[in-house]
């Protein structure tokens, strides 16, 4: 039998109790022979500051080099924000995409059926709405050099960055998009600021290109600021997008909150083997930490991302989403997508209810 190799980083706030449901869904799909599973845990962001003085403790990363893929709860702790920038929570994030070159972000903004109403906008605009983001997580102004803060002769101020993409990055992320296409809609669009920036020109011609290799797949190419309208006017136009880092940020914030519903969606950043980082989109949420208040449908569809993408496992991923469309449909609901008419529960019980609905096998 297939063994899978996972490393599980709670971290903090409603982290530990949301990753723990979704290792129950896993454990649930081992019992029932659809693989072997190895599983260790390891603290990450306050909580690796708490136990050995860094966000991102050596343990922990040699635990993720070792793994197949990592499911990840959730970093942040407001108590810990004074510290230098280097040891808060949120730099864990960081420091893993970095250490493991997790390259390619995937982020699904879905729309299952019972949560039409919880978007903003109207529900003859959303409904249906099936659409992946992919954004470039490594590269881009984030990361260009050289950047800071310097003063110029008159004693005034500037700051600076360097917005800088190579060929081979965009080819890579490139790749990933036409992959990910090609298993859905087989529509890509590119977004990018090509009639001004020249290194998005280059991210344009580079994807122009590479789209020639992939003729099964529709390329079009969209300028973000029109991209950021179009999300809102008519986000069922679109299939897969695919973007850079910066744009990707701000895209897929925007494409997430058009669901309405933060507890619900998952995300991926692979490296070129499809070795993943598994997450929620969401926050470690201290308002309602450590009370059975938290959603943990993000993470439990994360993992589905994880068997999907790290070990194509596609059917057993189809299991999982398919588990959590049940239980939706059964009404249940934890606070944040509470509707009328559906019944309330608390994050064991909603874990709990998925992993029912996965049956015995
Ligand atoms: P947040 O996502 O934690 O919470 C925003 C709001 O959504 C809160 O009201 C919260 O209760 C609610 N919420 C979030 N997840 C939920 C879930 N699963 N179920 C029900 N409700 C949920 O964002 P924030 O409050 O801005 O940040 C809190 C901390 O999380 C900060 O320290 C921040 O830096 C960190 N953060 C971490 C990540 C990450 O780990 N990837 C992402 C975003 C923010």
């Amino acid at each position: 039998m297939r063994i899978i190799k996972v490393a599980v980083l709670p971290g903090d706030g409603i982290g530990p109790e949301i990753t723990a449901q979704a290792v129950a869904v896993l454990h649930r799909l081992a019992s029932q022979g659809c693989f072997s599973l190895e599983m260790d845990e390891a603290p990450v962001g306050g909580a690796g500051y708490r136990a050995s003085g860094h966000p991102l403790p050596e343990a922990t990363l040699r635990l993720c080099k070792s793994a197949d893929a990592i499911l990840f709860g959730a970093v942040g702790d407001f108590s810990l924000d004074t510290l230098p920038r280097e040891l808060r929570p949120e730099q864990a994030i960081l420091g893993l995409r970095k250490e493991l070159s997790l390259f390619a972000n995937l982020r699904p903004a879905i729309i299952y059926p019972e949560l039409a109403g919880a978007s903003t906008l109207k529900p003859e605009v959303v409904s249906g709405l099936d659409l992946l983001i992919l954004r470039e997580l490594t590269g881009d102004i984030y990361f260009g050099q050289p950047r800071g803060v310097r003063t110029l002769e008159n004693g005034e101020r500037e700051g600076f960055d360097t917005m800088v993409y190579r060929e081979s990055e965009i080819i890579r992320i490139g790749r990933v998009a036409f992959d990910a296409a090609r298993k859905r809609g087989r529509r890509l669009c590119s977004v990018d600021k090509a009639n001004v920036l020249e290194t998005t020109q280059l991210w344009r011609d580079v994807m122009t290109a590479l789209g020639k290799e992939y003729p099964d797949v529709e390329l079009s190419h969209m300028y973000v600021d029109n991209a950021a309208m179009q999300l809102l006017k008519n986000p069922k136009q679109f299939d897969v997008l695919v973007t850079g880092n910066m744009f990707g940020d701000i895209l897929s914030d925007e494409a997430s909150m058009l669901t309405g519903s933060i507890g619900m969606l998952p995300s991926a950043s692979l490296d070129a083997n499809n070795k993943g980082l598994y997450e929620p989109i969401h926050g470690s949420a201290p308002d309602i930490a450590g009370k059975d208040l938290a959603n943990p449908l993000a993470t439990i569809l994360s993992a589905a991302m994880m068997l999907r993408y790290s070990f194509d496992m596609s059917a057993e991923a189809d299991r999982i989403e398919a588990a959590v469309r049940k239980v939706l449909a059964d009404g249940l609901a934890t606070g944040d997508i509470d509707r009328p008419g559906s019944k309330r529960v608390g994050t064991a019980a909603m874990g709990s209810a998925v992993v029912a609905a996965l049956g015995v096998q």
